[in-house]
């Protein structure tokens, strides 16, 4: 190595998080003014029965549009949302739009199903006051029955601040709030703790799914959970299911419930309703197993 070489790299280095630093920066102003002129929107994904692929309800993803960058996965800005506060504000917007919207498709699906919405929720809002309020708030104002309501906390953020956040879901599920560990298997609860743990729904992670069409050790994990959420009296749904293979295999082992590409990917708010208008409420069989890029 030249002599000079490792001073040219550091140089680049520190261009780059330079770069970095300032795009951060940039972004969190960005995401800041799409708080207060409302620029988000909603996808809805369908949460379906294994398998008849009927609409059991939709998990509502936030998406948010950068006027240059263009499409910013939640995954980068909800972690500057988390850092910045600015999670409050956008989570309050995510939850009224989903409330409105299940109210609309219970309207549409009168009579023939209830279809439910879940809506992602972090850490911050639970600590934030009130939060239970705001959830009831939101359903009365839209004349929605909680039921109409889950909401999914990672098993991770659970596990970190557990009295504040285990309060607030204890005090949800007693007005009649389904609540959700989204990423499970992916954090360290314990069994004491899961027992414990004011939840009635587990979400498997994707990366169980993902891999259990090659691993018999996957699929071992997999049949512990589903026979450890049985024993528990939770609801099991598997996340990411997309190939047939994975479905069959997660049908195999006891998992009645999944979402993912193979049944449908996240819609738009518009194509939700148009799904759950139609005769049946069963998503149409996939006619490819794995994900075009889009
Ligand atoms: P999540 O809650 O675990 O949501 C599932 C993610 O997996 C979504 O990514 C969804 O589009 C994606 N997905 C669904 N089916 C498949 C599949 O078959 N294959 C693959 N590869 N992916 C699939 P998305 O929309 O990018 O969201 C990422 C994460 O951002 C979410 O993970 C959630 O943690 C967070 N998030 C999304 N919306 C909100 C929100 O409104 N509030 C909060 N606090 N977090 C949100
Ligand atoms: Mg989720
Ligand atoms: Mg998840
Ligand atoms: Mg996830």
């Amino acid at each position: 190595v030249a002599k000079g070489d490792g001073k040219r790299r550091w140089r680049r280095y520190e261009a780059s998080v330079h770069t970095a630093i300032v795009e951060r920066l940039e972004l969190r102003a960005a995401l800041a003014r799409a708080v207060s002129e409302r620029t988000f929107t909603l996808d809805y994904q369908p949460i379906v029965v294994m398998g008849s692929g009927a609409i059991l309800g939709f998990e509502a993803l936030v998406r948010w549009r950068h006027p240059t960058l263009g499409f910013v996965p939640p995954a980068e800005f909800v972690a500057i949302a988390e850092e910045t506060g600015l999670i409050e504000a956008i989570g309050d917007w995510v939850l009224h739009e989903a409330v409105r919207a299940v109210a609309g498709w219970r309207q549409v699906r009168a009579g023939r199903a209830t279809p439910y919405v879940s809506v992602n929720v972090s850490a911050h809002q639970l600590r934030a006051p009130a939060f239970v309020d705001k959830v009831s708030a939101a359903l009365t104002a839209a004349g929605v029955d909680p039921s109409g309501v889950m909401l999914e906390i990672t098993e991770s953020s659970l596990l970190r601040d557990d009295d504040r956040a285990w309060a607030e879901l204890a005090a949800l599920r007693r007005i009649g709030v389904r609540v959700a560990i989204d990423d499970f298997g992916t954090g360290f609860s314990s069994l004491s703790y899961l027992q414990r743990m004011p939840v009635d729904v587990l979400k498997i992670d994707r990366s169980f799914t993902s891999t259990i069409s090659g691993s018999p050790r996957q699929r071992a994990l997999v049949e512990a959970i589903v026979g450890l959420a049985g024993t528990l009296g939770l609801e099991v749904i598997a996340e990411g299911v997309e190939s047939r293979v994975e479905r069959d295999l997660l049908g195999d082992l006891g998992c009645p419930y999944g979402q993912g590409y193979l049944f449908s990917r996240p819609l738009a708010a518009a194509a939700a309703t148009a799904l759950l208008s139609g005769p049946t409420a069963v998503v149409p069989p996939a006619r490819s197993t794995l994900p075009d890029r889009s």
